[in-house]
C-alpha cells in the first residue's frame, strides 16, 4: 500500500473547511510562498512515513467527523499516496477537500497524472499559492484572495474552474478575483 510523508494531523479541525473535519498535513512543498504559515513543512522527506491504511483507520475512529481536508505542505506533490487515501475515504462518503499551491488549470494538464486522479476524487479544491500581499480577513477558508474555493465535480463537468457556491464554504468568502 502507498505511504504519505506526514507532518501532522488535526483530528477535530474547524479551520480547514466547514464542520468538524480531520486534517491530514503532509511534509514537503515546492512552492515556497513568501509568508507561508507552515514553513516547517517545506522540506521533503523529514516527516513520518505512514501507510494510507493506517491514516484511514485513524480518521474512521471518530464517527462524528464526516469531512477530511488534505493540506501541508503540498498534497499534490504526494498525489499517489493521497489518491489511495482519497479512494478509501470516498467509498465511505466523506466530503473531501484539499489545499494546493497548484492551480486547477495546472492540475488538469494531464489526465494520466496522479495529480489529476487525486483531483478527480475531491469535492472541494482550494487552489493557488498563498500571496502575502493578498492576505485578507474576508478570505474565508482561503489564505489570500487570489485563491479559489472550487467545486471539483462541477469544474470537471464544465471543463473550467467553477466556484463552490454553498453557504457552508462561502461564509466570509466575499473577496474574489
Ligand atoms: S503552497 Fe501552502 S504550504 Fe506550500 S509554501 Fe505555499 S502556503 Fe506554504
Amino acid at each position: 500500500m502507498a505511504v504519505i510523508d506526514i507532518s501532522g494531523y488535526a483530528p477535530n479541525s474547524i479551520t480547514d473547511g466547514p464542520g468538524l473535519r480531520f486534517g491530514v498535513f503532509c511534509q514537503g512543498c515546492n512552492h515556497h510562498c513568501p509568508g507561508c504559515h507552515n514553513p516547517e513543512t517545506h522540506e521533503f522527506g523529514i516527516g513520518t512515513k505512514v501507510d494510507v491504511e493506517d491514516i484511514y483507520k485513524m480518521i474512521k475512529k471518530d464517527p462524528i467527523v464526516r469531512g477530511v481536508t488534505f493540506s501541508g505542505g503540498e498534497p499534490f506533490d504526494q498525489a499517489e499516496g493521497f489518491y489511495h487515501l482519497a479512494k478509501l475515504l470516498k467509498a465511505d462518503g466523506y466530503e473531501l477537500a484539499a489545499y494546493s499551491g497548484y492551480t486547477y488549470e495546472q492540475l488538469t494538464r494531464s489526465t494520466e497524472d496522479y495529480k489529476y486522479k487525486l483531483l478527480s476524487l475531491l469535492d472541494i479544491l482550494v487552489d493557488g499559492p498563498f500571496v502575502l500581499a493578498k492576505r485578507s480577513l474576508s478570505a474565508g477558508f482561503r489564505g489570500s484572495t487570489n485563491q479559489r474555493v472550487l467545486n471539483v465535480p462541477a469544474s470537471l463537468a464544465n471543463g473550467k474552474a467553477t466556484w463552490e457556491e454553498s453557504a457552508r464554504w462561502q461564509t466570509l468568502n466575499t473577496e474574489r478575483e
